[in-house]
């Protein structure tokens, strides 16, 4: 099973510099591979990213666009894998792309990278590095200092070194042998799950889990940061006589002072990240350990955040990341994950009678069935109806005897439901996982009934 850990690292000043300009040439030759790529395709030609990247390599040395002002190829002070692996990566970009057309699924074609804009992160092969216990030997950079040694036993498949506002990270790529990776599970329940804003998640057992504190607190500076930040822009907009948007391609002078604010942003902004990811880890982990199966809803990601107010965003990036996390904890603790329909109205539907209330407004946190009655909390009810899908899967493809039973609690119509427990998230160091497969934590989370 392939699991990856991401480790920080405590880089030098000198040692930041190089991963910058590593990554700075990562984007760079992405760049010139898919120039490369659109005109030999205009051209009605097929592009190869292995015919690109020979190409590349014979010029890389002696063309004008990659010698430094003294003449000397740049390329020389990178390690390779730094410049090798935007072709694989632009070849796995197109593949998908053109799956994704096939499948009629909204897609769009390898974007250039910009500056600042996108992700900046560098690959490094499993051969060009090696790890000793909480330090790693890079090419080029040598030994740097990591937070916490790695996590897995396994055969290391690769890593890669990116950043986060103003830190970097490695993240190691490791096969680990099934018997290691499986985890235990403490119960074979099977839940239906409503994420949603109000509370993070509703379970179909009347339990509401509340969004992590910090975020609250977090959001609205947040507001105040990202405010202060678009007047600064605003300002040098205005000092270079710019009504309206920019023009592609123009650039505004950098203040000082407006770098900083979008450090201190960018830096609240990976806080917030570090937080929710935390939040998102402990209740995957809880809920793949204690269910045999799991139905959550297929929400359109991108189309949500299309249209969305800032806090909005930001909670369905982190439904992105749920949902992604419940996927390879899933392999490791043999948990079923159901995905109803985007289309399925999980929230109209009346868990007890089945009638529809169409009329059923985003505002309304709570109705009443006119077909039997029940008065119904809207994300309890819509995590009902989630698990009953899911019990419909279940049944439809094996027998399951424990899940009759798991399946009755807390699903009985014609009652309210369960007055929601609060749950306390606890902070808990990462305990060391040690190669016998013990669970890294005892306790994710506890749950305090009222
Ligand atoms: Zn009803």
């Amino acid at each position: 099973m392939l699991l990856a850990h991401r480790i920080r690292i405590d880089a030098t000043a000198a040692q930041c510099d190089y991963f910058a300009r590593a990554a700075g040439t990562a984007r760079r030759v992405w760049n010139w591979a898919l120039a490369e790529w659109n005109r030999q395709a205009d051209c009605g030609l097929r592009p190869n990213a292995m015919a690109l990247k020979k190409a590349f390599n014979r010029i890389k040395y002696s063309d004008p666009d990659w010698l430094d002002a003294d003449g000397k190829p740049w390329l020389r002070a990178i390690h390779r894998d730094a410049h090798a692996q935007p072709f694989a990566n632009l070849a796995k970009a197109w593949s998908r792309y053109t799956e994704q057309r096939r499948a009629g699924q909204p897609a769009h074609a390898p974007r250039f990278k910009k500056k600042g804009r996108s992700a900046e992160s560098f690959y490094l092969a499993n051969d060009k590095f090696r790890l000793e216990g909480r330090s790693a030997v890079l090419p080029k950079v040598g030994r740097v200092a990591l937070r916490e040694a790695l996590r897995w036993a396994g055969k290391i498949m690769g890593a890669s070194v990116s950043r986060e506002a103003s830190h970097w990270y490695l993240a190691v790529q490791v096969d680990v042998p099934d018997h290691l990776a499986r985890r235990r599970r403490t119960g074979d329940a099977v839940t239906g799950v409503d994420l949603g804003l109000t509370s993070a998640a509703t379970l179909s057992s009347g339990e509401k889990i509340p969004a992590p504190r910090p975020l609250k607190a977090a959001l609205r500076r947040l507001r105040i940061r990202s405010r202060r930040q678009s007047r600064k822009v605003e300002a040098a907009k205005a000092a270079a006589g710019i009504v309206g948007r920019i023009a592609k391609g123009t650039r505004l002078s950098a203040s000082k002072n407006r770098t900083k604010g979008a450090l201190a942003l960018a830096r609240l902004q990976a806080r917030i990240a570090r937080v929710r990811r935390d939040f998102t880890h402990k209740l995957t982990t809880r809920l793949c350990r204690e269910n045999q199966a799991l139905a959550i809803e297929d929400l359109n990601v991108r189309g949500m955040l299309a249209n969305a107010r800032l806090a909005r965003a930001i909670a369905d990036v982190g439904f992105y990341e749920f949902r992604r996390q419940l996927t390879y904890k899933s392999g490791r603790y043999g948990t079923q994950i159901v995905l109803a329909d985007r289309w399925y109205p999980s929230s109209k539907l009346c868990s007890g009678c089945g009638t529809r209330n169409g009329g059923l407004a985003l505002g309304d946190r709570t109705w009443t069935c006119a077909g039997c009655g029940v008065w119904h909390d809207r994300d309890v009810n819509a995590a009902i109806n989630l698990q009953r899908l899911a019990t419909g899967a279940l049944a439809a493809r094996t027998a399951l005897p424990e899940a009759s039973q798991a399946v009755t609690r807390g699903t009985a119509a014609g009652r309210a439901p369960a007055g929601g427990g609060e749950v306390t998230p606890v902070r808990h160091e990462y305990g060391q996982q040690d190669v016998s497969g013990q669970e890294e934590n005892a306790v994710h989370i506890c749950t305090r009934n009222r």
